[in-house]
């Protein structure tokens, strides 16, 4: 059983709902899959944070991937999230980069991409956030109050071996009669402190901001780690690297095997294999010819 979790709320007289995230033991086996630059590491660890809470809005069967890009620090780093709270992440970085770099020198340059994926119907939203702010929370406020969306406000903190965020959401209010009460509960969640995230559970968060207001807190939902990778996917993603690169492949490494960058899974294609790849493609090739015979 995993004692990472997820935790709603929801005012009861007013427009506002809002999510704990608490990752610990999850967080620490996606962490210990590659050993991280510290400042890299504290990155992956608080996008995962906001990516679990941004999923908590999912009203159907899917996941939310975080990605940043155009950065000239790493690769990649990207996390996932399924509305079954499935999560996973990863970095890809260069060896310069092992030097010790500060968490927020990766914020300089770059941009954040939060794409929506439908379990059946592949992607179906996407939003590029550029970087305004110094941490991953400042990005997305930032972000929220441009884009002029119902207002919400994360707060997100980390350790090495813990991972905790906090969202605050305004839900549709029609009428504006809640303007200033509103209002009331952002301010008083901004003064919640870094200390308090990580050692409070919800209850008491709730207690100590909004004693004034009633709010129902929902059941905790376990976070798991989780990885979709599979021999299938991996053989479909060799099978479209077409004819040619297989051949080279063949000629060049013989047996080869790939390595996932989530969960460090080995998976090895013998020559033979492989060689049965290009002859399914060839297989195919040959088929709409058949079509025209038959
Ligand atoms: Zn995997």
């Amino acid at each position: 059983m995993s004692s990472s979790y997820i935790q709603k709320f929801i005012f009861e007289n007013l427009p506002v709902k809002g999510s704990l995230v608490v990752l610990d033991d999850a967080w620490l086996t996606i962490a210990e899959q590659k050993i991280y630059p510290d400042g890299l590491r504290q990155l992956l660890g608080k996008l995962l944070a906001a990516n679990v809470l941004l999923t908590s809005n999912l009203k159907f069967d899917g996941k939310v991937i975080c990605q940043i890009q155009d950065n000239p620090h790493f690769n990649l780093v990207v996390s996932e999230c399924s509305n079954q709270y499935h999560i996973r992440a990863t970095a890809k970085f260069t060896a310069k980069d092992e030097a010790m770099l500060d968490y927020s020198n990766y914020l300089q340059e770059g941009r954040l991409v939060v794409s929506i994926d439908s379990k059946t119907e592949g992607n179906l939203y996407q939003s590029i956030i550029a970087f305004n702010g110094s941490e991953v929370s400042e990005i997305l406020n930032n972000y929220m109050i441009q884009s002029e969306q119902l207002k919400s406000w994360f707060f997100l903190a980390y350790t090495e071996n813990k991972v905790v965020g906090f969202m605050l959401q305004q839900l549709p209010d029609t009428h504006q009669l809640h303007l200033d009460d509103i209002e009331r509960v952002f301010m008083l969640a901004s003064t919640l402190t870094t200390h308090e995230l990580l050692l409070d559970d919800l209850e008491r968060i709730i207690t100590k901001l909004f004693n004034e207001d009633n709010v129902v807190v929902m059941p905790q939902h376990p976070v798991t780690f989780a990885c979709s990778c599979s021999r299938q996917r991996v053989g479909e993603i060799l099978r479209n690297l077409g004819k040619d690169e297989l051949t080279t492949l063949i000629r060049e490494q013989g047996n080869i095997s790939v390595d996932c960058d989530y969960c460090n899974t080995e998976y090895r294609f013998t020559e033979y294999e492989l060689s049965q790849f290009i002859l399914q493609l060839s297989i195919e090739d040959l088929a709409p010819i058949s079509t025209q015979i038959n």
